[in-house]
């Protein structure tokens, strides 16, 4: 009898985890797994201001998937789907590859909301992907050289769109990286800015009023210039418009406005809301008994007109479910209910400083900085146990100005 085929779409936090997870579980030949991802790295998305900053470095935030599965029950698929054929049972992949699954799990992450404001898709630097972020570097890099040049002040202007935990994080690795670069290319920093603009009336909008504080006397201690209360109206490349009937000369504009599910579901036939594909509460998409979603790309009520938040600590809990919840289908068994366990909350604000709020307590300064560790440390342990936790944190490189050593793409 031929073996059931699973296929997980996706090497992010959910679906690596997941394929950790029917690592263990599976028996020796009971099915096929297949793992498929754009690249064959996968990336530490939580890390990935760091990356757009220059104060990380590429081997810590990368790390190759054929070497963190640790079997040969799952194996890897380097590709970009680009269709799921419900009828077929078919993936559909942009090289024309066809991959067949009896089971499949969707775990195609996020996508940046620009919201239809005017110029931000075309113009407006992205966190996205280990690409785009990196591409954000360059820029950076490529302002300061150009500037030796024109002296034209717009490029020192770097202004992040947003004050919530990306943008925050953002700022936190720029408030660093800036003077380094300054240092670099002999300019003084007192000509470049750091602009935080942001729509509600403060910043990391809905969280402690303790960590609001902190973050905001922080971030202004250090020279940002944090515009509140202020929406982003439009970019031209040059000029951002504000709401507020004024406009910044500025030709960094890195947009952390928000997140919503990966573009491609919108192609897809499945029911969605805000984006995301709508799942029930085996993490099984609505209408369907044998295609699973997790993480980002996944709409997980949580009451009648709110969902689980795109996060990491989601993607990887719905994983360690989802798991179990296939190899039990393919078993004839019992699925179990999802149920989400929020364990806290850490932002950094660059590597000393971090507000957050874990198992209850609240947390700032350089402890918070330290759980922050803690918390990518977990992650790695959850991937490949101690002895991936010790390669990563004994990378050692040159974060500042390293060689580009992945092509700048979409
Ligand atoms: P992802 O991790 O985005 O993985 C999706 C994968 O699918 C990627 O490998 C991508 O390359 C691949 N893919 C996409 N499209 C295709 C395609 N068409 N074909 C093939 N492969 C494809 N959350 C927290 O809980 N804590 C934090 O501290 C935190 N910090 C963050 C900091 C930043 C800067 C950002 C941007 C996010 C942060 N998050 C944090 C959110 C967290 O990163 C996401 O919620 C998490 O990555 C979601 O996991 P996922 O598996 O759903 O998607
Ligand atoms: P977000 O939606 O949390 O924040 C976006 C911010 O941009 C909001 O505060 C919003 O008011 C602002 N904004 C939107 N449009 C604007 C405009 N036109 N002008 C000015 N400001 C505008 O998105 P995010 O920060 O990218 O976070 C996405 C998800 O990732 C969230 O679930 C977040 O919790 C998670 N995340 C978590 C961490 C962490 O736990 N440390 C870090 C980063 C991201």
């Amino acid at each position: 009898m031929e073996k059931p085929k699973i296929v997980i779409l996706g090497g992010g936090y959910g679906g690596l985890v997941a394929s950790r997870k029917l690592e263990k579980m599976l028996k020796n030949d009971e099915a096929l797994v297949t793992l498929v991802n754009k690249h064959d790295y996968h990336y530490i998305a939580t890390q990935l201001h760091r990356t757009g900053a220059g104060t990380a470095v590429d081997n810590k935030i990368i790390m190759n998937i054929p070497n963190l599965l640790k079997t040969n029950k799952v194996s890897f698929k380097k590709g970009t789907v680009e269709f799921i054929d419900k009828q077929k049972q078919e993936v559909l992949l942009e090289n024309g590859d066809k991959l067949s699954y009896d089971y499949l799990l969707i775990a195609l992450g996020f996508d940046v909301n620009t919201f239809g404001i005017p110029g931000i898709e075309e113009y407006a630097l992205k966190i996205r992907s280990f690409r785009t972020t990196k591409a954000i570097y360059h820029h950076i890099l490529n302002q300061f050289e150009s500037y030796q040049s024109d002296k034209d002040p717009a490029r020192l202007a770097f202004t992040v769109a947003g004050a919530g935990f990306t943008g925050i994080e953002l700022v936190g690795e720029l408030i660093e990286a800036i003077p380094a670069l300054c240092k670099k290319y002999d300019i003084p920093v007192n000509l470049t800015r750091i602009i935080n603009i942001e729509a509600s009336e403060n910043v990391l909008p809905g969280f402690d009023q303790e960590a609001i504080e902190f973050t905001t006397k922080y971030v202004k201690k250090h020279g940002v210039e944090l515009m509140t209360s202020t929406r982003i109206l439009e970019y031209n490349a040059t000029d951002i418009k504000l709401d507020n009937g004024t406009s910044i000369p500025s030709k960094t504009l890195i947009w952390s406005g928000g997140v919503r599910g990966n573009k491609l579901l919108e192609s897809l036939d499945f029911k969605l809301n805000r984006g995301r594909i709508e799942v029930d509460q085996y993490l099984r998409v609505v209408g369907t008994e044998n295609i699973y979603c997790i993480g980002d790309s996944a709409y997980f009520p949580k009451s009648e007109n709110s969902c689980l938040p795109p996060t990491a600590q989601v993607a990887i809990q719905q994983a360690e479910a989802c798991a179990p919840n296939i190899v039990a289908a393919l078993r004839g068994e019992s699925q179990k209910e999802f149920e989400y366990h929020h364990k806290g909350t850490v932002a950094s604000i660059g590597t000393t400083a971090a507000v957050g709020k874990v198992f209850g307590f609240r947390i700032s300064g350089l402890f918070a900085a330290f759980m922050k560790q803690v918390i990518e440390a977990r992650y790695l342990f959850v991937l490949g146990g101690p002895s991936l936790v010790l390669k990563q944190f004994s990378k050692t490189g040159k974060p500042y100005l390293q060689a580009a050593s992945v092509q700048e793409s979409k």
